[in-house]
């Protein structure tokens, strides 16, 4: 690993998750609180990587390296738009988990057992009074105004011409599900420019995120930004405009050219963390910490089996969640490993992440994630490696990249029918 120049040390005792009622028993009970604090650093290297981060004290396997939250984060459009009920702000559920499994099993009438598990507390809820939009909190409302909100709240009444329904419609024709990014990401950064005391602030605080919307070494360029997308970009910045009409600030405004509309899709499409969330997960963790009797905790193994198999037969199996994408600081300076040592964790039932060790650790070890799903990540080097250089603009030189560099470039059957389809 080069190494330039050291940024920042950072320090942290990071335990604070373990001490949270929400952390699930299974977790929390694996969950080692370091002795002595969890030390890393981000680190400049002069590789086409960027930064890194790298264990400066050793790491014990399954520790909690750090918690965040995310800078800007947006819930998925169709999944909004499908009836997946959740915090405009943190994406914690605002449906009880009886009514999250009805919709997903389409039976109305379900009981669960343990009801006090349920973590939605429906008399917390607060909507923002102008747009009815609902949030978990009146923290998350306040923050969200504060932040982004007073720039995009549409106001009451009709709603279909107002700019924000017209991007969110424009926006679902382009992207259908599964989803993998939104829009909305993207404008809540603009709005967080206009609303900042200090907008050039601001900006560089968002430009610290890498968002090269071409890796010119490799010539690679984001897959958002090939020709076939060339149009709706066009489309899209021209609605993006509107939403955020009148402000004329330059630090909002050099981001609305091609090229600035690009370099934000970029910084979007590579360093975007995806979230999950849901009532009837976050109450099966809290069921878990009740230490029932074995023959209890038998019966409730049981029926979370059978509601699976209904929301399996209901869903598909594929939605179950309320999903979004966030930007998270010091996640995106961990670099992609497809053997990675860590791993992302949402523990909180909402967009707080947690970044936990799934190895030790050893003093000057890079912290790598997988920027790929477990699916994916089983695949062959060949469809790895052409997912990343698609979608995070890197050809992958992990050691298990490097180890299986002599295996031939093939794809499963699966894997060459779906990037027929791709292209
Ligand atoms: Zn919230
Ligand atoms: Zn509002
Ligand atoms: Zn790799």
């Amino acid at each position: 690993m080069d190494v330039d120049t050291e940024i920042q040390v950072h320090n942290e005792q990071a335990s604070t998750s373990c001490a949270s009622g929400q952390a699930s028993a299974s977790t929390s009970s694996e969950m080692k609180i370091p002795q002595a604090p969890v030390q890393f650093e981000v680190r400049q290297t002069d590789t086409s990587k960027g930064r890194c981060l790298v264990a400066v004290t050793a790491i014990p396997a399954k520790t909690v390296i750090f918690e965040e939250e995310p800078f800007v984060f947006s819930q998925f459009a169709w999944n909004k738009h499908c009836g997946y009920s959740a915090c405009d702000h943190c994406l914690r559920p605002l449906e009880i988990v009886e009514a999250n499994i009805s919709r997903l099993t389409r039976n109305n009438n379900f009981m669960l057992p343990y009801p006090e598990s349920c973590q939605t507390k429906k008399n917390q809820h607060e909507p923002c009074p102008d747009c009815l939009i609902t949030y978990c909190s009146e923290s998350c409302l306040k923050t969200a105004y504060q932040e982004y909100h007073k720039t995009l709240c549409p106001g009451y009444g009709d709603t279909k011409h107002d700019p924000m329904s017209v991007l969110e419609n424009a926006w679902r024709k382009i992207h259908y599900p599964p989803e993998t990014t939104t829009i909305f990401l993207l404008v809540r950064l603009l709005a967080r420019i206009i609303q900042a005391p200090d907008k050039q602030e601001m900006v560089q605080k968002i430009l610290n995120f890498s968002h090269k919307s071409v890796n010119e070494h490799e010539k690679l360029s984001h897959k958002f930004l090939g020709d076939q997308f060339k149009d709706q970009l066009i489309e899209l910045r021209s609605m993006v405009s509107r939403v955020i009409y009148p402000d004329q600030s330059p630090e909002v405004h050099q981001f609305l050219t091609s090229e600035g509309f690009q370099s934000l899709i970029a910084l979007i499409g590579t360093n975007a963390q995806g979230v999950a969330t849901s009532a009837f997960s976050a109450w099966r963790r809290n069921v878990e910490t009740l230490r029932l009797r074995k023959k209890d905790q038998e019966e409730v193994d049981e029926l979370v089996e059978e509601i699976y198999e209904d929301m399996e037969r209901c869903t598909g199996g594929e939605f179950l969640d309320n999903e979004g994408v966030g930007l998270y600081v010091k996640q995106s300076s961990v670099n992609h490993s497809c053997d990675p040592n860590a791993i992302v964790k949402f523990w909180n039932n909402n967009f707080r992440l947690s970044l936990v060790s799934k190895k030790n650790i050893e003093p000057g070890e890079e912290i790598c994630i997988s920027y790929l799903d477990e699916c994916e990540l089983h695949r062959s080097r060949h469809s790895r490696q052409k997912y990343l250089k698609e979608n995070y603009l890197f050809t992958c030189l992990c050691p298990k990249c490097i180890s299986e560099g002599d295996d031939p470039d093939v794809t499963s059957e699966e894997e060459a029918s779906e990037d027929e389809n791709d292209e």
